[in-house]
């Protein structure tokens, strides 16, 4: 018997538009006021949108410069036949040096402690330093640049060093200080780059979507370190900060459908779902869509979000269930099972993105792509129209 389970219509599933992806890439590439070279952020699964099939499509754009949070993201990629340098942002732990030698995989150094420890396994990997210009986060301590050069230059050899980076914490945010901030994180980065300018590291950068698009300019201050810009958000049509502004043409990628499993008139006064939180008011219409929390939709929705049905807004009502949840539609005419219900994207006139979910549930629009589940399959679809 043949099973034919690959058709897109299942309970709940993703819709990912490459030629959107690929428009992003282009018009982000474009707005730079600085010709930089782009390293395709593409951890944890491609902010969701699937590692391989990004990295494919990118590829086929010319781009040769990839990054990933672990070694097993990396491996991944390289099983697929992906080519050119792939960063490990993140820590590996050195029993992996032979691995990240086989297939060629440069690893973030974190630490000097962990530069010798991978030092000391005897393989010669690939490296580039994180450098720590302020956010406390990972990397060589950035305000004590002769130190660091010492480090670059310590390790050049003993490690394949290739290069160094470092990240900002704040290139997204208007606020004064912040900016400030960000001009220092610059400035430290700046000053390490000039001390070992002689090395002549291919590799050394520092904007992420929202920097690059906001400080880097045409301007000598960043001929040594302006050249490569790691692509992350904006690839995927989402702000670094809700209040951002990017270039126009520039949309999300990801469309989340489901389907409805049951429509059902339900009386004034019954309640919805667990804990009956919620009492229904007037003879109504409920429908039963094929998402829950499992698939990776907050249940911090529950009675304050909506899917949109036929164009039109079907709030959330009770507690979102693991695996469903529950809509009113008495104002929407003429819903049946088996139609569609979008959790994210676009219907008819109205469009809700997974930075307008972010910001209903006060985080950032990462976080809800992120969260989106394994099991909610991705498919790939290349028309345009569908999305702006
Ligand atoms: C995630 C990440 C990026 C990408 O940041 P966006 O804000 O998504 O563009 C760049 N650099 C590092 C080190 C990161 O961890």
């Amino acid at each position: 018997m043949e099973i034919h389970v690959n058709q897109i219509e299942k309970r709940s599933w993703i819709e990912i538009n490459l030629s959107q992806l690929r428009a992003n890439y282009e018009i982000y590439k474009k707005s730079l006021k600085r010709n930089a070279e782009i390293m395709a952020v593409i951890k944890a699964d491609a902010y969701g949108h699937g590692d391989v099939q990004v990295a494919r499509m990118l590829s086929g754009l010319g781009v040769k410069l990839f990054a990933v949070s672990n070694i097993d993201e990396a491996v991944g990629l390289r099983e697929a036949g992906i080519k050119g340098e792939i960063l490990i942002l993140g820590y590996s732990s050195p029993v992996y040096t032979q691995t990240l030698c086989d297939l060629d995989l440069t690893q973030a150094v974190v630490s000097e402690t962990y530069a010798a420890q991978l030092a000391n396994t005897g393989f010669p990997v690939k490296c580039q330093f994180a450098i720590d210009t302020g956010m406390n986060r990972i990397g060589i301590d950035g305000d004590d640049a002769k130190h660091c050069e010492q480090v670059i230059r310590n390790y050049k050899e003993k490690l394949k060093v290739n290069g160094f980076f470092t990240h900002l914490c704040v290139a997204d945010s208007d606020d004064e200080s912040d900016k400030e901030f960000t001009s220092g994180q610059l400035t430290k980065f700046k000053t390490i780059v000039d001390l070992v300018a002689d090395l002549n590291l291919p590799y050394k950068h520092c904007f992420n979507s929202a920097g690059g698009l906001r400080y880097l300019d045409e301007s000598d201050y960043f001929s040594g370190f302006g050249e490569i810009v790691r692509l992350g958000i904006v690839l995927y049509g989402l702000k670094p900060d809700i209040r951002n502004v990017i270039p126009e043409g520039i949309a999300p990628a990801l469309t989340w459908k489901s389907v409805l499993s049951m429509v059902k008139p339900v009386h004034a006064g019954e309640y919805i779902g667990y804990g009956r939180t919620f009492k229904v008011e007037r003879e109504s219409l409920i429908a039963t869509v094929a998402t829950g929390y499992a698939d990776g939709l907050s249940r911090h929705l529950s009675n304050r979000g909506f899917v949109m049905i036929n164009g039109q807004r079907a709030p959330i009502v009770g507690k979102i269930c693991m695996d469903q949840t529950l809509v009113d539609v008495t104002d929407i005419p003429d819903v049946a099972i088996g139609m569609h219900a979008i959790l994210l994207g676009k219907s008819g006139q109205l469009k809700y993105s997974a930075d307008d979910m972010a910001l209903d549930l006060g985080t950032i629009g990462y976080e809800v792509m992120c969260n989106i589940a394994k099991r909610v399959q991705r498919f790939y679809v290349n028309s345009y129209r569908d999305y702006l």
